[in-house]
């Protein structure tokens, strides 16, 4: 099955006891028994619910993998990730990360004996110095946020796997639908769903899909042991989202390549990040492993200033100043004030979080209107 077609139906069969062709709301804790031993495939909500069952089965066809499980959020999908580890393990990870992860880390693993280490992974070599016999997870963001560089998936699965390292990738940024990081070779693919897979701003979820029996077993104890999980209610209107996740992103790297190329024309503007273009560092790698570049980009301002940013993101008026992305409506983000106001600024402007950056989440409204919105709000500044 192609992809729109495995949106629409992978996982997802009609209802046994009605024929409903909508994945019913199962909004029940429990489930009787019909004697001693004797279950219906299900026991406790905690441990597998129908509705989130059909979600799980549909992302991880959607990933290409054998399991999905989701979580209450892209945070504790993460997390879940994290407790497959031990105290003396090592994790290599990307350093132009998601704020949150980053905060994960740092203040919650590192005190579980956990060593981070946090680097570009642009340079195969650096990497591989980094790699020694603690080394047992190599966690990957491509694109990165906000940077919008491009990681090697593939060239990290091979040190991964001859480090004899899990690779775990969050796709959030690219949705399963412009890059499937199981067929690169990770291991691990995680989801903020909360983003483009849920796509209208009104569930927050994450998701882990693996093609691998062993660590599906280990992941699903964990989800079943820790009980991160989500309720039926977020696991319809994710199931509702996806059915035209193909539809929107298809839009999203329409509106986005359009922004992008607008933007490069500015003269307020220094620098546009974004993979599309061909003078991006690892533009091939892009084309490579992605089937498009989506609707996330980010700029800096000529002179820097922050007062400029906060000025931009205050006169735009359909691209509305909030955290978060990936959904219907556009955004703009000042993320170093927002979503990595938890890396100390010295940190941040090293890998080019600088105060002028202005990150969009380009959404799905008519393009002449979007592009009517950034032109008055440069008149402003
Ligand atoms: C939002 C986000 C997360 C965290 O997900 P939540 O659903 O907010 O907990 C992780 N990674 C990336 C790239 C994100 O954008």
């Amino acid at each position: 099955m192609k992809f729109g077609t495995k949106a629409l139906h992978a996982g997802i069969e009609p209802d046994p006891t009605t024929g409903a062709i909508m994945t019913p709301i199962y909004q029940t804790s429990t489930y009787v028994l019909e004697a001693v031993g004797m279950n219906k495939g299900y026991e406790y909500s905690r441990t597998l619910n129908p509705t989130r069952d059909a979600l799980q089965k549909n992302l991880a066809a959607l990933e290409n993998g054998s399991q999905g499980l989701v979580f209450g959020s892209g945070m504790a999908a993460i997390d879940t990730v994290m407790k497959l580890l031990k105290p003396g393990d090592e994790v290599i990870s990307t350093n132009d990360l998601y704020g949150g992860s980053y905060r994960l880390f740092t203040t919650v693993w590192q005190n579980y004996g956990i060593k981070f280490y946090f680097d570009s992974l642009m340079d195969k070599d650096a990497v591989r110095s980094l790699v020694n016999k603690n080394t047992k997870l190599i966690w990957v963001e491509t694109p990165t946020n906000p940077m919008m560089s491009i990681i090697d998936i593939k060239a990290m699965a091979t040190i991964a796997k001859n480090a004899g390292a899990l690779l775990a990738v969050d796709n959030t940024f690219a949705s399963p639908f412009l890059q499937n990081p199981l067929d690169l070779g990770a291991d691990i693919v995680m989801h903020s769903v909360t983003k483009y897979i849920n796509g209208h701003s009104d569930v927050v979820m994450g998701a882990l899909i693996v093609d691998n029996i062993e660590l599906s077993k280990r992941l699903y104890a964990l989800q079943n042991s820790c009980g991160a999980v989500p309720g039926p209610q977020d696991c319809f209107l994710v199931l509702r989202g996806i059915k035209t996740l193909h539809l929107r992103m298809e839009r999203h790297c329409e509106n986005g390549a359009e922004i992008a190329r607008y933007l490069k024309n500015q003269d307020k503007v220094d620098h546009v990040f974004w993979p599309g273009f061909e003078t991006h560092p690892n533009h091939h790698v892009a084309k490579e492993q992605m089937n498009g570049f989506g609707g996330m980009i980010s700029f800096s301002l000529k002179g820097n200033r922050l007062q400029d940013a906060k000025q931009f993101t205050a006169a735009t008026k359909l691209f509305a100043l909030a955290e978060s992305l990936g959904g219907v409506e556009s955004l703009i983000g000042h993320p170093a004030s927002m979503t990595h106001a938890s890396i100390p600024k010295e940190d941040r402007e090293k890998t080019g979080v600088v105060d002028s950056l202005i990150r969009l989440s380009v959404g799905l409204e008519n393009i002449e209107d979007l592009i009517q919105d950034l032109e008055q709000a440069f008149k402003t500044i």
